[in-house]
């Protein structure tokens, strides 16, 4: 066995100095200092995106995944019975493309077009300059926000989630001859980052029947905070009317096993090996998260996959559109993309998409409008 590497970032640096003085902390509280930190964290200093980044997300990948949840969001603002006002809130925005993409279709339509103020939820201050630029001219038209206890109250809210839900902290249990106890991150003799099981427990009242039993060593994750927002955003859509689609890579069932990771430039490393340098991911629990906007108001959708999702939208007559009389290597380009979203062994079937809205909507696709 290799031994993982020592910390030698300046977060690691502190990590250290705070678990000495304070004893193990949660995954949960590990997960937020390496990822929002104001001075160290993930998001607030490293380059997250593309290429020459740690991942590329599905708006990066092709202006189709963009240009495709606009059409729906178009779609959608028509079920709901074209509100004259209503706020476009995108969670988490990352380099703004999402948000370009889909205002590029939604400017076919004016009367969605009209109706329509931007808020974009995002608490990394270097990633809001890059979203400004992106935008363009809409920018003069959005709001940025920390919270989405700052969006206005006046009028229906939808609501785009991206590769959100997975960047929360969340916490993990192992099961232990004593039980459920949380995991923690501590320190060995050396001084170096190690998980430890930490004096927290888990309700096993809280658990499926299916779960209560499970094997000594077991990991079982929890998404408390996608979850609080999720149900916050759902009570604020169940006042104020709309709808919110959340795609993430993610679980349809609460089951055991570990999904946190870590990436630097598109590899796994390990989670503790670079604290605020490498990105941290959790897959969602969309069982739980779907619960939460029930829980909220809302009626949770059947889950569907990106791939379903996309191509019942027209990705592919969108594709054939775009690549008609283009060269033959940009056709071949305009295919990887299809299959990079779509397929189900990329992005198509680990992709889920989560629609929910008051009960009595009719959303496009997912209540077979
Ligand atoms: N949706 C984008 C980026 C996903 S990365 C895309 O698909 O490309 C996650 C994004 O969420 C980043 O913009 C990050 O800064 C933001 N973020 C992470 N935690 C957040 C929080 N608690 N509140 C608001 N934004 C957050």
């Amino acid at each position: 066995m290799t031994s993982p590497k020592p910390q030698t970032t300046p977060l690691g640096a502190r990590l250290r100095a705070l678990i000495e003085a304070g004893g193990p902390m949660s995954v949960f509280d590990f997960m937020g200092l390496c990822l929002a930190d104001p001075e160290h964290g993930y998001y607030m200093q490293a380059e997250p995106f593309g290429a020459e980044g740690d991942f590329i997300t599905a708006p990066e990948v092709s202006q189709f995944f963009g240009e495709l949840v606009g059409a729906w969001l178009v779609q959608a603002h028509a079920a709901l019975g074209s509100p004259q006002h209503f706020h476009l809130v995108e969670l988490g925005p990352g380099r703004g493309t999402l948000m370009a993409d889909m205002l590029r279709v939604a400017a076919l339509r004016p009367a969605f077009r009209e109706a329509t103020t931007l808020h974009l939820i995002e608490t990394s201050r270097r990633l809001r300059a890059i979203q400004r630029i992106t935008l363009g001219e809409a920018a003069a038209r959005a709001h940025w926000h920390d919270r989405i206890a700052d969006l206005p109250k006046d009028a229906p809210l939808l609501v785009v989630a991206n590769e959100f839900f997975d960047a929360l902290p969340i916490r993990q249990y192992v099961r232990t001859a004593e039980g459920w106890r949380e995991r923690a991150v501590g320190l060995d003799a050396t001084g170096t980052l190690r998980f430890v099981a930490g004096t927290g427990s888990l309700d096993p009242g809280s658990l499926p029947a299916d779960l209560a039993g499970a094997a000594e060593g077991a990991i079982l994750e929890t998404q408390p905070l996608a979850n609080a927002l999720m149900e916050e955003l759902a009570g604020r859509i169940a006042r104020q009317g709309g709808a919110l689609l959340a795609i993430d890579y993610g679980y349809a069932r609460t089951a055991t096993g570990e999904t946190l990771q870590a990436l630097r430039a598109h590899r796994h490393v390990e989670v503790l090996a670079e604290p605020g340098r490498a990105d941290l991911t959790a897959h969602v629990n969309f069982e739980a998260l779907a619960r939460a906007a029930r829980t909220g108001g809302l009626r949770p959708r059947a889950l569907m996959t990106q791939g379903d999702f996309l191509l019942r939208l027209g990705l592919l007559e969108r594709a054939g559109q775009v690549g008609a009389g283009r060269s033959p290597q940009e056709q071949e380009r305009i295919r990887g993309e299809v299959e990079r979203l779509a397929a189900p062994q990329e992005m198509g079937e680990l992709f889920k998409v989560l629609a929910v809205a008051p009960h009595e909507a009719a959303l496009p696709l997912f209540d077979g409008v």
